[in-house]
């Protein structure tokens, strides 16, 4: 299954570089934090997969969207990821957990404010 590049059209080369794990918010039950860039064009991004499973009961929904970054953004993003020691624990409390998976008064996620974001997108699969 190959993530379809939003800026050149490719599958294949949009890849995801760093994920990190975050808590679940007021909406979803899984939140997935990922520097993608494509290997065709150079696009950097921040993507991001939310699921949540508190719909009906045989029916999981999931977005997964992004952000275009330019390069300094997306070096930083990637810094703190790979600065992270447990990157697949959500409940991991250092310096970047703290910082990216902050929430506002509603309790929703806004750990992307971090970030100085482009033009958001929808990331398809080929099935
Ligand atoms: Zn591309
Ligand atoms: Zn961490």
């Amino acid at each position: 299954m190959g993530l379809i590049c939003p800026q050149c059209g490719i599958e294949g080369e949009f890849r995801i570089r760093a994920g990190l794990e975050l808590p679940p918010d007021g909406r979803s039950d899984e939140i997935t934090l990922q520097a993608s860039v494509c290997h065709g064009c150079g696009l950097f991004s921040v993507t991001v997969y939310e699921e949540s499973r508190r719909g009906s009961l045989d029916q999981d929904s999931f977005d997964h969207y992004g952000y275009r970054l330019d390069g300094l953004e997306f070096e930083r993003l990637v810094g703190l990821i790979t600065a992270c020691p447990r990157p697949d624990d959500r409940r991991c409390s250092c310096p970047t957990h703290r910082q990216l998976s902050r929430t506002d008064d509603q309790g929703i996620w806004r750990g992307l404010s971090a970030f100085r974001l482009g033009p958001y997108f929808n990331v398809f699969y080929r099935p």
